[in-house]
């Protein structure tokens, strides 16, 4: 019988040689870990809108960087995601050189692996978290983690709690200050000493967002960056609330963005590269 051949690293996709921003065996465990998506957030209007210095509370956390989501839309997006498979950089990666924050430790057999990655039990960073102790928390936006078909229910799955309130929808102005009152009062319920990974989904930036923008009767770019601009109005209170409780290492980043009619396209679902061309940050609180 044949001897199975080794596949090359660079195949596979390794990170061997990657150089980290962050260990991750340094944080979890110690911090409580926030995953904010800025659902259907452009790069571009990411990136304008912090030149421009609209959106000062996300500012302060440092520059967006340039990535490419590893889906079009919400569910093959978050689908990788949750699986470790975070946005890309934008720009080419030497060979063996892409960080990945979070590695299925059961893929990592006989590769080199980074030691700052996180290597996780399950098939999700999700479970994983949950295997090594933490309380996982998903606050749904969007549809697809709206509980209220199968559909709808397979992301929050993940999940050990999970939550949804028609409050939360895309269409209600202030959806996102009502997610916040609610992750208040959950919070207030944990000691701190207990860890909590939260996934936010937070669905301002999705359609439809014309009326973050006074007199506006439709969607356009610049309702888009409105919203965004929403969004940053009321950041701060999320961030204070983890504060508040220690520790917190926080990824904000989109899961794609929109078309508003560029090269005939529209919405998302597309392969676009508006549309694969994500905002990315994480940072410390
Ligand atoms: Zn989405």
């Amino acid at each position: 019988m044949d001897k199975i051949r080794e596949i090359p690293a660079q195949i596979l996709g390794q990170t061997a040689n990657a150089k980290y921003s962050v260990n991750m065996n340094e944080i979890v465990g110690t911090h409580d870990i926030l995953f904010v998506c800025l659902d259907t957030l452009r790069y571009d209007v990411a990136f304008e809108q912090q030149e421009k210095n609209n959106t000062p509370n996300l500012n302060r956390y440092g520059k967006w960087e340039k990535r490419h989501a590893p889906g079009n839309f919400t569910f093959p997006s978050h689908t990788a995601m949750f699986a470790g498979f975070l946005p890309t950089p934008a720009q080419p990666t030497p060979k063996l050189e892409m960080e990945r924050l979070f590695i299925p430790r059961d893929t990592t057999a006989n590769r080199p692996t980074p030691k700052e990655a996180f290597l996780f039990e399950g098939a999700s960073f999700v479970e994983g978290l949950e295997k090594v102790g933490y309380e996982t928390i998903c606050v749904g936006g969007v549809n697809f983690f709206n509980k209220r078909t199968e559909l709808g229910r397979v992301l929050p799955r993940l999940f050990k709690r999970s939550y949804w309130h028609p409050s939360f929808s895309c269409h209600i102005k202030n959806s996102f200050e009502n997610q916040l009152g609610f992750i208040e009062r959950k919070l207030g319920k944990y000691d701190k000493d207990k860890r909590i990974f939260l996934y936010l989904n937070i669905d301002s930036i999705h359609y439809p967002n014309y009326f973050y923008a006074d007199g506006a009767k439709e969607d356009s770019i610049q309702t888009h960056a409105a919203a965004l601009q929403y969004i940053d109005s009321h950041i701060e209170r999320l961030f204070r609330l983890f504060r508040e409780r220690g520790k917190t290492f926080v990824i904000a980043c989109s899961d794609h963005g929109s078309c508003y009619g560029e090269d005939g396209y529209h919405f998302h679902r597309l392969s676009h590269e508006i549309v694969y061309t994500v905002p990315y940050k994480h940072f410390v609180l």
